[in-house]
């Protein structure tokens, strides 16, 4: 790890001590059933659907059992519904059968569950397992990531691989959160607040602004 990369992580913990997961859930399987929910769509859209859909499924086989086009009405407003709500329930049978009712706590098991992809596997791994599988890469992290230059690509994949050379793997899990606390509260996507960032000394992007 450079020394830059050192003082952006210092300034982060800093900033941010005590993040967790912006996801609400109570256990691995609420968490990966909004994982699944969150692509393309914001963490407290997700976190306002959940609410009412963990109270009304409680377990991996009520999920198995829902009723499709029910379930495509409940989650609806996350986008991508009818994907989503198909994957969710064919998780939850696969989980059924195939894994005693249990969310698997290894990452390629979770990879080939319908609509699990890295970021899905990984924030499970990471949140309800503690363990780093990866770097979770979601649009807050693929943006500040970049620049900050901690990355060239912009590819997903990509961008975790470069992270996960650069980090040490005890750092992975919390880095993701903070730089999606950060991305939310000041490295906005349109309107970053530069001026009050902690790490605009550090960031090629504002020094080429200023
Ligand atoms: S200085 Fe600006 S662009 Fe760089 S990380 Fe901070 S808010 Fe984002």
């Amino acid at each position: 790890m450079n020394t830059r990369t050192k003082k952006i992580l210092a300034l982060l913990k800093k900033d941010y001590p005590k993040v967790k997961c912006a996801l609400n859930h109570k256990n691995p399987h609420e968490l990966l059933i909004a994982t699944i929910l969150s692509a393309q769509c914001t963490d407290e859209r997700v976190n306002i659907v959940t609410e009412k859909l963990f109270k009304k499924y409680k377990t991996i086989k009520d999920f198995a059992k829902a009723n499709l086009k029910e379930f495509e009405k409940e989650v609806y407003s996350t986008g991508f519904y009818k994907n989503k709500a198909k994957n969710i329930i064919a998780t939850c049978n696969i989980l059924q059968k195939k894994y005693e009712g249990k969310v698997p706590k290894d990452f390629d098991e979770l990879l080939h569950l319908p609509g699990v992809a890295r970021k899905t596997a990984n924030c499970v791994m990471g949140n309800a397992f503690n363990v780093p599988s990866g770097v979770v890469v979601d649009t807050h992290v693929s943006r500040i990531t970049q620049r900050l230059g901690l990355t060239k690509n912009s590819d997903p994949v990509k961008i975790e691989k470069d992270l996960m050379e650069e980090l040490p793997k005890n750092e992975w899990i919390m880095f993701s959160h903070r730089l999606i606390w950060h991305g939310r509260k000041i490295c906005d996507a349109r309107k970053p607040k530069c001026e009050i960032c902690s790490l605009k000394k550090l960031c090629p992007t504002y020094k080429k602004l200023n």
